[in-house]
């Protein structure tokens, strides 16, 4: 049994699934790559992809290798014995259970910041994103440390790319 069916899980229930293992996977529906308007850093994805489209296709590979996925918020856990037993409005037992529950980002408290992530005007992660926005005018939101912290990372993507770009003449930003 899997808790958690974001990218994590549902690789999970892929791989699990190819082990010719029975998987269940049990998912809330809010995983975190949800928010993702186009992620270009994607192996495989050259063009990019958008994290509800990778997600409907993690799921379709995931189900085609066996797994059941069932859109449930699982409530509790408990152990009987050797196995375990998890109860949502279904119940399953299993032998193992791996917990993919992602984690949940906190939001600068600013009226719209989903719909702000959502459409890529507000980002979370200058590891993921930083690329995207090189070259462009940025502000960091965040308790000072962190805020420094990020943009000191997305100070240090400026020049060496830019420098690549302009000797090759070529400026698409
Ligand atoms: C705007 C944005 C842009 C990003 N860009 C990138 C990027 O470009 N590249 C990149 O690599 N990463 C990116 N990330 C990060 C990426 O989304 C996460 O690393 C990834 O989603 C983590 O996958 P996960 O499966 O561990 O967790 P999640 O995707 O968060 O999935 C966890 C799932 O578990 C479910 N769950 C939790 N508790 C329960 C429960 N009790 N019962 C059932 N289900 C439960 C949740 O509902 C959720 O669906 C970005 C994130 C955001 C928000």
């Amino acid at each position: 049994m899997i808790v958690g069916g974001g990218p994590a899980g549902l690789a999970a229930a892929t791989y699990l699934g190819r082990f010719r293992r029975r998987v269940v996977v049990f998912d809330a529906g809010e995983s975190r790559a949800k928010l993702i308007a186009i992620t270009r850093n994607c192996p495989g994805f050259p063009d990019g992809i958008s994290g509800p489209e990778l997600l409907s296709r993690l799921r379709q590979q995931a189900l085609l290798s066996g797994a059941e996925l069932r859109e449930e918020a699982l409530q509790d856990i408990k152990r009987d014995g050797a196995e375990f037993i998890a109860a949502g409005p279904t119940s399953v037992r299993a032998g193992a259970v791996l917990l993919a529950t992602g984690v949940v980002d906190t939001l600068p408290d600013i009226p719209l910041a989903t719909d702000m992530i959502r459409g890529g005007t507000m980002r979370l992660c200058p590891i993921c994103d930083g690329y995207e926005i090189i070259d462009k005018r940025v502000a960091v939101i965040g308790p000072l440390k962190e805020a420094m912290r990020k943009a000191s990372f997305l100070r240090n993507l400026h020049p060496r790319p830019h420098r690549a770009r302009d000797q090759r003449g070529v400026s698409d930003r």
